[in-house]
């Protein structure tokens, strides 16, 4: 698996402002926020794209769900609402290729995406 530059947030390597992080996964705000809220939540583990995930991982993904909800309390969106995505490769928008949950908020956002 190839290093990207989410794996060198992970070992501080690069600074990132993080607004959560436990033994499975870290969440920090995305460099180029696309609402008020957009914030990212990746596994520790390197999973490139949602293409490889397996039945191991299914308590690590649903454990970016549960955080990305507890996270959009603490930022006070949840109420009003939320969205939150994963992008897989090309056509899906993927640009870094290390899994991450995007939680965008803080706003009324359109639907579709294009
Ligand atoms: P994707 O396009 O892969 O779904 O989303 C990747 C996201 O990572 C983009 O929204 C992009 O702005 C964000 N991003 C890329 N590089 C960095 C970085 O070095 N730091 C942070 N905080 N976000 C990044």
């Amino acid at each position: 698996m190839s290093e990207t530059i989410f794996d060198r947030i992970i070992k501080r390597e690069i600074p990132a402002d993080i607004v959560y992080e436990d033994d499975q996964c870290l969440a920090f705000r995305d460099i180029n926020p696309q609402a008020p809220v957009h914030i990212l939540v990746i596994p520790l583990k390197n999973i490139a794209t949602v293409n490889d995930l397996t039945a191991a991982d299914e308590q690590t993904v649903g454990h970016l769900y549960t955080v990305a909800a507890r996270i959009a309390k603490e930022e006070g969106i949840a109420e009003d609402g939320y969205r939150t995505v994963m992008n897989c490769n090309d056509h899906g928008g993927q640009s870094v290729y290390h899994i991450h949950l995007h939680l965008i908020g803080g706003k009324a956002l359109g639907w579709p995406p294009y």
